[in-house]
């Protein structure tokens, strides 16, 4: 199948009712009616259900789904983006174990990397990811490297290839965070990434109507190398399947952060039209950077596609078919930034991207309030700068509001 069937058809199992859409399967517990059957139900060794917080029939079925779309070999589940992205990190790092990420991640996932301190896993951030960085900062302690494809709000591009080719060279697990791209932009496995994570409540939903995360494994055999002396257990019965058996044996059910199936349904129904929204977002970001651009108003926009980006290049080369939805411009002040939001009519001024509708949020007051004046430079944000989040209107109308505000300035 090509990538838009297998958006609506890969994985699927009929179901017996000619359903077309899985049921919202709303239980927390399965019989079965043998005491053998849930014996080998638990122990793994045969299919079924036992109990929602472990699989679900919806959940299975949009796990399935993704890890159709992404090319990975299974994928995983999360009650959100940010418990998604906890769990890949602690099943794979111990105490005294050494992350690298980059500086300009999203401003939850900064945090969560510097928390880690107090379990005594140490991280080390860069300004830049790239081949030449990472090989000064790799030391026999370093389990992982986690970068995002397209930085949110930083916007940076990662040379994927470059950056997997050192990981491989020295045995790290190189996890992708690629919320702002989706696999309609970039499938990172395809690029030497071992894992790929997504806040789906992101553009896989599509319509911000589930909070929920995902995991996408990749299959790695980087995990037989002995500084992962913790998964020896499992590469030796798993292989390949190493990490997310370790995943679902250990951290996943030690935490129990199950997607609901609910949002599972709905990230299911959301995730079919991927293709067509991603095109209308891409579309619709490059017009309104480039008619920022234009504006007298305007000190900076940021859109890798731009051609005064120091990422154009990095962007014509991985994404060819637009670099999302998410962009950034500077307003010359933080009276200005306000006064910009305090005048829009259409665009809602709200903490999310990738949503149908165009967002916006002032980064500094908000996001990234609980962040030092030197992690803000770090992550480029700005006291004047403004995030934006294009959705799929009309573009004319979503022009028309930003040209209202600006005249407000
Ligand atoms: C929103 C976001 C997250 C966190 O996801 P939640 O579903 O809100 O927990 C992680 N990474 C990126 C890039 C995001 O945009």
């Amino acid at each position: 199948m090509k990538f838009n069937t297998k958006l609506i058809h890969g994985n699927r199992k009929e179901d017996e009712t000619g359903a077309t859409n899985t049921p919202i399967y709303l239980s927390n517990a399965y019989s079965h009616n043998s005491a053998e059957k849930l014996e080998s139900i638990m122990m793994g060794t045969s299919m079924g259900y036992a109990y929602t917080r472990i699989s679900n029939p919806t959940i299975t079925s949009f796990e399935r789904r993704i890890a159709s779309i992404e090319g990975g070999m299974v994928a995983t589940s999360a009650a959100s983006g940010m418990s998604a992205i906890y769990l890949a990190i602690t099943n794979i790092v111990e105490t005294g174990d050494e992350i690298i990420a980059s500086s300009g991640l999203f401003g939850g996932t900064y945090t969560l990397m510097r928390n880690l301190k107090s379990f005594g896993v140490n991280v080390k951030f860069l300004d830049t990811i790239n081949e030449k960085t990472l090989k000064e900062n790799i030391t026999n302690n370093t389990k992982l490297v986690f970068a995002e494809t397209i930085g949110n709000p930083k916007l940076d591009i990662l040379d994927i290839d470059a950056v997997s080719k050192v990981c491989s060279e020295n045995d790290v697990i190189l996890i992708i965070d690629s919320t702002v791209t989706t696999p309609y932009l970039i499938k990172p496995l395809e690029h030497g990434a071992d894992i790929v994570i997504h806040s789906t409540s992101k553009y896989i939903n599509g319509t911000s109507n589930a909070i929920g995360g995902i995991i996408v494994d990749g299959g790695s055999d980087k995990y037989k190398n002995e500084k992962f002396k913790n998964f020896e257990l499992f590469t030796k019965k798993y292989g390949r399947m190493a990490f997310t058996a370790k995943l679902k044996n250990t951290i996943g059910r030690d935490l129990g952060a199950a997607l609901s199936p609910v949002n599972a349904f709905l990230n299911l129904t959301g995730v079919e039209t991927l293709s067509l929204r991603m095109r209308e977002h891409c579309k619709n970001a490059i017009a309104v950077a480039e008619y920022l651009n234009e504006n007298s108003k305007v000190v900076s926009v940021n859109y890798p596609k731009l051609k005064s980006s120091e990422y154009y290049d990095l962007a014509e080369k991985y994404y060819s078919k637009g670099a999302s939805g998410v962009l950034t411009f500077r307003l010359g002040s933080k009276e200005n930034a306000f006064k910009f939001i305090n005048n829009l009519k259409l665009i809602s001024n709200l903490t999310n991207i990738g949503d149908t509708k165009t967002l916006i949020i002032h980064p500094s007051s908000t996001i990234c309030a609980g962040n030092t004046k030197e992690e803000k430079l770090q992550m480029g944000v700005y006291d004047d700068l403004l995030r934006m989040s294009v959705g799929i209107e009309d573009i004319e109308d979503i022009i028309q509001d930003i040209e209202n505000a600006l005249k407000a300035i």
